[in-house]
């Protein structure tokens, strides 16, 4: 069982209670996206299950008339083991899901893999597939001028792996610059499909603003148990999309969210407190 403090940030254990937790948030006007966690498989067979549970869950969505997005790492369906097993596993999950299926992007290793996935089933899919750019990437401004004219959806994200100095940006003001010049590109170049994958009111303040100047279409993603006000909030207004992480793996994945900023054990405390 996952305990009270941990259960701020992941929807629970089974494909069922992720489900039951994207329910709520619909009534509540805020959209989910799935990702059954689990990461850097090198076995075949563990990458085959969690692609397997991706395409029960895809089932599962169908079945219930669930409005849901997954989202897929790389390494968690077959990466680690080669290209070929990663792309068998998306292909497979892609053919099944009724709905929109993300890719997420992983550290710089994987990022000309990844983008050649995403284009492939972008193009063949006409567009109901999205994948995440990361802003501390120096690369990443000519990758969205690729990205620009294909279907699909684009997140920017800060990024979240530790990349050596000569291919990222490793200071956390230089990063935010990044992502301000990466996503006002976007709102300029991209028709439709920008996902604003961040908790950073400013880089929320300045894609509202670049909506208000441009019109272009986004939607905003945050993490389950993070800012999750300020998500109901501006679903009132814009599309808002909540990254919802579910399965048996969640510990390393809460370990990462209080390393990553003490104060989430802060938030966590006061969400039971409250409860
Ligand atoms: P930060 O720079 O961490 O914080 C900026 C400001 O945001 C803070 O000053 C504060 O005001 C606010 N804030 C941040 N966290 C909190 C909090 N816990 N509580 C209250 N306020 C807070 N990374 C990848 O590398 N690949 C991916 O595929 C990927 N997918 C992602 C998908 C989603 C939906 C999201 C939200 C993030 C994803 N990330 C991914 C992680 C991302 O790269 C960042 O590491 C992470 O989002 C932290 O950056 P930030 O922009 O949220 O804000």
């Amino acid at each position: 069982m996952i305990p009270p403090i941990a259960s701020n940030f992941v929807a629970g254990e089974t494909a069922a209670a992720a489900i039951d937790h994207v329910d709520d948030l619909n009534a509540r006007g805020v959209h989910g996206i799935l990702n059954l966690l689990g990461e850097h498989y090198e076995e075949r067979e563990n990458a085959d299950a969690d692609a397997d549970a991706y395409v029960d869950l895809a089932n599962a969505l169908a079945e219930r008339e669930t409005d849901a997005c997954l989202s897929v790492k790389p390494s968690q369906i077959g990466l680690g083991v080669g290209d070929a097993a990663f792309e068998e596993n998306l292909a497979r999950i892609v053919a099944a899901a009724d709905c929109f299926v993300w890719i997420d992007m992983e550290d710089h290793t994987t990022t000309d893999v990844t983008l050649d996935a995403f284009e492939r089933h972008a193009r063949e899919t006409d567009g109901n597939v999205g994948v995440c750019v990361q802003a501390n990437l120096k690369r990443t401004g000519e990758d969205l001028e690729r990205l620009a004219d294909l279907p699909g959806k684009v997140r920017l994200v800060k990024g979240a792996y530790d990349e050596p100095a000569e291919i990222a940006y490793r200071e956390k003001a230089r990063v935010d610059e990044a992502y301000r010049e990466y996503l006002t590109y976007m709102f300029e170049h991209f028709e439709d499909g920008i996902a604003v994958g961040s908790h950073d009111p400013a880089m929320i303040e300045l894609a509202q603003d670049l909506h208000a100047d441009h019109g272009t279409p986004f939607e905003i993603q945050m993490l389950t148990g993070v800012r999750e006000r300020a998500q109901f909030d501006l679903a009132e207004e814009y599309e808002v999309y909540q990254y919802i992480p579910y399965g048996s793996k969640w510990f390393s994945y809460f370990y990462r969210r209080i390393r990553e900023r003490k104060q989430n054990a802060l938030f966590a405390l006061r969400a039971i407190v409250g409860r």
